[in-house]
Parts: structure tokens; C-alpha cells; sequence
């Protein structure tokens, strides 16, 4: 394998413990990614040394903070393809990104008829936002509808687009099957009609090389806890007109240019939308996560998943009694792969799985819609990054027969 995960794993403190007594097994990097030495260095270093609030300090802290922090900005433009760190609004996740985009932007510029176009694959931050909105705004939410293997079917894509369509957003990796969205296609599609497109790189952009601009979004979401960085920093991505045509989400503190008892004025863009004292040091930190991404490569982390997710796919796909859910080919899906076991709560395989120290997520994923699409109440999900390896499939394979075992299952009574 040209990936060095196992030499990567020495750089993730977490993988020196056990649970279980057993060493950790930890697929799942969908929910949450480890992290690193130099990310939880950069963290406490930002504490240790440089610790003061950002904005309006003169002092030698602040000004290192500040420069730590827009030095992350600045990575990840350069991560995503932006043009500029100023197409960069930092937020906590994905969540409040998207939030941000139905506050500023589409509660401002959307009215009561225009029509907001999500896929039956979304994340529920994704979905509910939308709901708010078509609630409070009289707007429509309208879907594009699935195959039976959760991919988008494009054809359907371009019924669902109607004139009255003002914004597509939709998910590149869906988190629950790891199926890939044809994100130029649909950024494409939206924008024929005149709407705008919004793409929620969760799941994809820590995981898959992305090009803002070669896709062409207006939008793109995207978390740091999922690309080894602290949980509590993430961006909202933003073609500058859309940004600067934006009303402020929060008010507050750093938002505003000049303020009177009874109106404001408006910072630049991004620090519009960037009220009140940040995660300080997540913030920092980062940028080291973007630092430990490039240094392994994409290409190389692409290569990597890609095969550990067919050998998943294959142990699974050797069993029976086990339903996979979304395509069986690790080209057409990140490195996610749900799966059910017949007649078995996917919280006891969870369980069973915790005994032997292999961590996978269980349950609905925040994807109803998309879990009720399948026919199921949840599934039992295991996703791979960079620190995992050909072992950890292995003890998979040996967990997923533990759970057959104990449950019987294919064993006629
Ligand atoms: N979208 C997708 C596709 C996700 O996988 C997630 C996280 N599971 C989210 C949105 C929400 O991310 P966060 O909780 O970091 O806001």
C-alpha cells in the first residue's frame, strides 16, 4: 500500500491507548476524526504562548494570535481552492455554515414561492435549516430523489429543477453510504436555471481533493473536527459577491464598523458574519490539520481508502446474512460503508464491536429521510481515514463474526 498508515497511526496519540483491553480499532472517522500530535501541540501552544483575545489588540499576544488565526484562514483557501482568505468565513461546523447561508443569504433574498432544492441523501443539517426557512418564508423544499443503491440519479436532478428553483444544496459525500454526488453536474444544473449552489463538503473535503472554483459552488460547508482539526472551528466558503450581498447572521462584537445606539454598520466580509470571541485556539490549530493533510497528499489518502473500503466492502460483501448498503464499488463512494446484520439491533453489533476495541457508529446518521428511502431504522457504519490499516479490516472482519456468532445468525434452529 503506498499510504504509510501504520507509520501515520505513531502521530495519533489516541491509538496508545486501549479499549477493552484490546487495541483501538477506530472506524469511525465520519463522525469525528483523531488527531495528531501537531494539531493538539498547535492547540496548546495557542494557550501556552499566545493566549488574548483577536481584533483591536495592540499587544504582542494578540497580534501573534491573530496572525495564527488568519493564518489558518489562509490554509484553508489554499485547501479548498479559494481565491482569496477572504472567501473564507470561519464558523464552528458544518452546521451553523449552512445556517449562515439560510440566515444571510436566503432569508434576505428568497420569497414566498422560490423554491430550495435539497437530495434525498442530506445530512440533516442540511435539511432542517431548509425547513425553517420554507416555514417561516413560505418558501418550497423540494428533493431529488435517489436510486435504490443512494446515489443521485441526475435525470431526476433535472426534473426536479424548475424556474423557480433558487438554490440547490446538497451534500458531495453523502455520510451515510459514502456515495459521491456528481458535484460538477449538479453545480452545473442549478446554475442553468439561475439558482445557486450549495455544497455541503462535510464528509468530502477532508477525505477528497477539492476545487471551489474548477466546481464552480457558491457555497461550500465543511467542518474540522472531520479533517483532524479541533472540534469548534469550521468554514463557510463564499464567491465574494454572494458574501457581500449577505446581511449578518449574529450581532455583536467584530461584526460592525461603526455603531450608534439605534443602527450599525457593517464590518468587510468575512468578519461580517464573525460575531463575538471565537474558539481562540481551534481556530489556530487548523491550520497544523491542513499542514498534516497536504504533507500526506490526497492523491495518496484517495488511494489508501479507496483500498481499505474494498477490502471492507469485500469481508462484508463474504458474509451472509449482511446487507450493504450503497454501491459495492470503492470507486463510487468514499470510505464509508453501511451495513446491517439480519435480525440484529445495529446498537448490539455496535456493542459487540466496542468488546473487541473496533469503534463504529450505529444508528440513523442524522439522514431519516434517507434511512426511511432504504427501508431501515439505522445501520451499523464503519469509515477509514488515514491512520487506518489493512489490521483494522481484519479485526472487522473477526468482530462481524463475533456478532453472526452470538446472535446465530444463518444458523437455521
Ligand atoms: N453534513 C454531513 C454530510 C455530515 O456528515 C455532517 C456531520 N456528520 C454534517 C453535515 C454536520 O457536521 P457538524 O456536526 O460538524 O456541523
Amino acid at each position: 500500500m503506498a499510504f504509510a498508515a501504520a507509520k501515520a497511526r505513531a502521530d495519533f496519540p489516541v491509538f496508545n491507548r486501549r479499549v477493552k483491553g484490546k487495541p483501538l480499532v477506530y472506524l469511525d472517522s465520519a463522525a469525528t476524526s483523531q488527531k495528531p500530535w501537531s494539531v493538539i501541540k498547535a492547540l496548546t501552544a495557542y494557550y501556552e504562548r499566545q493566549n488574548a483575545n483577536i481584533h483591536r489588540g495592540v499587544h504582542t499576544l494578540a497580534e501573534e494570535g491573530e496572525r495564527a488565526i488568519e493564518e489558518s484562514r489562509a490554509k484553508a483557501a489554499r485547501f479548498v481552492n479559494a481565491p482569496k482568505p477572504e472567501n473564507m468565513v470561519f464558523v464552528r461546523n458544518t452546521t451553523e455554515a449552512v445556517n449562515l447561508v439560510a440566515h444571510g443569504w436566503a432569508r434576505k433574498h428568497l420569497k414566498a414561492g422560490d423554491e430550495v432544492l435539497v437530495t434525498e441523501l442530506e445530512h440533516h443539517s442540511n435539511l432542517v435549516p431548509w425547513q425553517l426557512l420554507a416555514r417561516d418564508k413560505g418558501v418550497r423544499l423540494r428533493q431529488i430523489p435517489v436510486d435504490d443503491q443512494g446515489r443521485i440519479d441526475l435525470e431526476a436532478a433535472r426534473k426536479a429543477v424548475t424556474p423557480k428553483t433558487r438554490l440547490v444544496a446538497f451534500t458531495a459525500m453523502s455520510n451515510a453510504l459514502g456515495t459521491l454526488s456528481p458535484v460538477k453536474e449538479l453545480v452545473d444544473l442549478a446554475h442553468r436555471s439561475g439558482a445557486l449552489a450549495l455544497v455541503d463538503g462535510a464528509q468530502w473535503v477532508p477525505h477528497l481533493k477539492t476545487d471551489v472554483q474548477a466546481w464552480g459552488c457558491d457555497f461550500l460547508a465543511f467542518s474540522g473536527h472531520k479533517m483532524l482539526a479541533p472540534a469548534g472551528v469550521g468554514f463557510l466558503y463564499g464567491k465574494a459577491e454572494l458574501l457581500e450581498s449577505m446581511d449578518p447572521f449574529l450581532g455583536g462584537g467584530g461584526m460592525i464598523q461603526e455603531v450608534w445606539f439605534d443602527r450599525s454598520t457593517w464590518n468587510t466580509v468575512p468578519h461580517r458574519f464573525e460575531a463575538g470571541t471565537p474558539s481562540l485556539g481551534d481556530y489556530a490549530a487548523f491550520g497544523a490539520a491542513v499542514d498534516y493533510l497536504e504533507a500526506c497528499g490526497l492523491d495518496a489518502l484517495r488511494a489508501h481508502e479507496e483500498a481499505l473500503t474494498g477490502k471492507l466492502l469485500g469481508v462484508l460483501g463474504a458474509e451472509a446474512g449482511v446487507t450493504v448498503y450503497g454501491p459495492l464499488d470503492p470507486k463510487l463512494r468514499g470510505g464509508v460503508v453501511s451495513f446491517n446484520i439480519e435480525g440484529v439491533h445495529p446498537h448490539d453489533v455496535g456493542q459487540i464491536f466496542d468488546s473487541e476495541g473496533v469503534a463504529i457508529r450505529v444508528g440513523h446518521h442524522c439522514c431519516q429521510p434517507l434511512m426511511r428511502r432504504l427501508q431501515t431504522g439505522g445501520t451499523a457504519r464503519a469509515s477509514v481515514y488515514l491512520y487506518n490499516t489493512e489490521e483494522d479490516v481484519e479485526v472487522f472482519a473477526r468482530a462481524l463474526k463475533k456478532v453472526k456468532g452470538f446472535f446465530k445468525v444463518g444458523v437455521k434452529s
